[in-house]
């Protein structure tokens, strides 16, 4: 390993040039990719190499170095290399999962589109992202680079939404579509924009938790021109929000896409309420309202990263009244089968009599309401 390497990097990358590091590209194609690279960023325990050794199927090892820089080399259970390095955990065989939770492939209409819910779809745009995040709930897909749509299916794609006046909003997702060139998302958010009746358009990227220098001057410039779009972040530990990353949320912001996080619920990763409230403080400062808390989704060989439901309605109590509202996000469990999203919050209505409601507090005191005949 070289010595010391400039902030934010892991001894590995301080040779490399401030230039190269800060170039996406350049981080997109040095994904840690092989054990042995990976064995340079961190001491890997036992399990973890047996993991990186078998897990090429379904979803492979890919971590961006400014992701890799990130994780505590002699911390199996730090929350950014517990969300990139594999475990033998994800080769368990769990009756209770399934390789498609959400069955985005039963309700697909045409190349990678998904259209289950009456006004809006979904749209797979590349196996690629700058991390393979453990817990993804595509990785029956993603990263392999068979599952991704040729310009003709992304023709066949826009053609199914233009000729559905339904469909007034899309989501872009993948795989991470910041990992395509400027040029072709711009191509494509271009031919979508010039559907009427498409409202607004969503696009779905972890890239400015894991590789936070894709978010260039030049990329939202080309975008803004296709608003309104919004964004979903994915942040799900307090470790990910960085200076890298609070630049390129300001940067998407100062342009004018409004900004939403999703976290994921990782069991023994984000369950803490106190860290959920100081990481949503710091989005919402970096403009990023806290949207989502996602039960994590039973997609196979992701059984360990699954809490309880008991413990995503704990971070909301932790948060609401806790802190200000625009930082309490939506706790839902995403139905297996495509039964959509249901939103579960803590009982705080404790008695119904007649017209009398008696409520408690954030802090557990009792009120009572009259609601009137
Ligand atoms: S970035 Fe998103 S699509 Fe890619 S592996 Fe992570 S969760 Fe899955």
């Amino acid at each position: 390993m070289n010595g010391n390497p400039p902030a934010g990097r892991a001894p590995l990358y301080a040779a490399v040039s401030e230039r190269d590091w800060q170039d996406w590209r350049w981080q997109q194609s040095h994904r840690v990719r092989s054990v042995e690279v990976l064995e340079e960023l961190v001491h890997l325990t036992a399990d973890e190499r047996q993991a990186c050794e078998s897990t090429t199927e379904p979803l492979p090892l890919g971590i961006s170095p400014y992701y890799a820089s990130l994780m505590a080399a002699d911390d199996p259970q730090c929350p950014v290399r517990r969300q990139a390095v594999p475990t033998m955990a994800e080769l368990g065989v769990v009756d209770s999962e399934y390789d498609d939770p959400l069955a985005e492939e039963e309700n697909r209409v045409a190349p990678g589109l998904t259209h289950r819910y009456p006004d809006r779809a979904m749209l797979y745009t590349t196996h690629q992202c700058a991390v393979f995040c453990r817990h993804c709930n595509r990785r029956r897909k993603v990263g392999d680079p068979t599952s991704a749509p040729t310009k003709a299916d992304l023709d066949a794609a826009v053609r199914y939404v233009a000729g559905h006046p339904e469909l007034r909003d899309l989501l872009v997702s993948g795989g991470d579509p910041l990992s395509l060139s400027d040029e072709r998302l711009d191509e494509l958010l271009g031919k979508l924009r010039a559907i009427p009746h498409l409202q607004i358009i969503r696009l779905a990227t972890r890239m400015p938790t894991t590789l936070p220098q894709r978010i260039t001057e030049e990329l939202v410039q080309r975008l803004r021109r296709h608003h309104p779009i919004y964004v979903a972040t994915h942040f799900n530990h307090l470790k990910e929000c960085t200076s890298e990353a609070a630049l390129a949320l300001n940067r998407l912001a100062d342009a004018g896409f409004v900004l939403a996080n999703q976290m994921v619920l990782l069991k023994g990763i984000n369950e803490a309420p106190a860290m959920v409230r100081e990481m949503n403080q710091w989005l919402l400062k970096q403009r990023c309202r806290p949207y989502y808390i996602f039960q994590c989704d039973a997609a196979r060989g992701t059984h360990h990263f699954r809490t309880k439901v008991s413990s995503g309605i704990k971070i909301i109590e932790g948060l609401r009244g806790y802190t200000s509202g625009l930082a309490v996000p939506h706790y839902v469990v995403d139905l297996p089968g495509g039964g959509g999203k249901v939103p579960l919050i803590p009982e705080y209505l404790v008695k119904h009599e007649g017209t009398k409601l008696t409520f408690r507090n954030y802090e557990g005191k009792l009120f009572s309401y009259d609601e009137g005949e």
